[in-house]
């Protein structure tokens, strides 16, 4: 069976103006030749100068969300072929932020990534539960039914990642033991339909976390937030992950 490679991708979020490209242009510099893939996913606006200030390195870029359509009458969106055009071969899809202030549903999220996966670029999919329903006991019959939903058809480890991230545990400092986070990436594994699929995992992760997170079996990586905008946080993670 091939294995899952390992991965870590930096999600700006809405973070991020031209200045704070010597962030990327460190991060490159400290990571010529890198033991896991390295993605950043900064705003569309500095995609393109992104592109430029890590030309040539190890650093492959992300955007965090795209259209269902390659083109047309949609105002304020992005679709998967100008991501391409500005330097990006990744794309965040259903993160529990977008779900959230725009209503995503996974139906949605699987058409964006089919239209991604079209274009030929991979996609980062989200899903995750609230902390109401942690509390429930319903944490795996949301994160399944969501991996269910949200994977189109032809999903494989060539053009898709999943990222499991407690909506609780983004951006709050918390997240879940390591027992938790182990028993939703087992399920989550099982099932996947190319079990070579990278399932990273997501919500504070930091310098000080990131070994013991990336120690348990079937965590292949991190999507990371908060601790990616800075190159000296985020190459301590990337370290770990190539050191797991
Ligand atoms: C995220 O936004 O995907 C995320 C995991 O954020 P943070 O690392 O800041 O919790």
């Amino acid at each position: 069976m091939t294995q899952a490679c390992k991965l870590a991708a930096g999600n700006w979020k809405m973070n991020g103006l031209r200045a704070d490209l010597a962030e990327a242009r460190a991060l490159a510099a400290a990571f010529p030749a890198p033991g896991c893939g390295i993605v950043l996913c900064p705003p569309a606006t500095l995609l393109c100068a992104m592109a430029e200030a890590v030309s040539g390195s190890a650093i492959g870029l992300g955007g965090q969300d795209c259209h269902t359509q390659a083109a047309g009458a949609h105002t304020g969106d992005i679709s998967a072929a100008m991501l391409a055009d500005a330097g990006a071969h990744h794309v965040i899809l259903g993160h529990s932020e977008r779900r959230a202030d725009h209503a995503e549903s996974s139906a949605l999220v699987a058409a964006k990534a089919h239209a991604a996966h079209a274009a030929g670029w991979v996609s980062i999919i989200c899903v995750g539960e609230t902390e109401a329903e942690r509390d429930a006991g319903e944490t795996l019959d949301i994160v399944l039914g969501q991996l269910a939903e949200s994977l189109p058809e032809g999903a494989g480890a060539a053009n898709t990642v999943i990222a499991y991230e407690p909506v609780w545990a983004i951006g709050t400092g918390r997240t879940p033991t390591l027992a938790q986070i182990a028993e939703v990436h087992d399920a989550l594994r099982a099932k996947l339909p190319d079990r070579a699929i990278s399932l990273l995992y997501g919500g504070s992760v930091k310098p000080g976390n990131a070994a013991e997170i990336f120690a348990i079996a079937n965590v292949d990586g991190a999507l990371v937030g908060g601790a990616s905008l800075k190159a000296a946080d985020f190459g301590a993670i990337i370290a770990a992950l190539e050191a797991a």
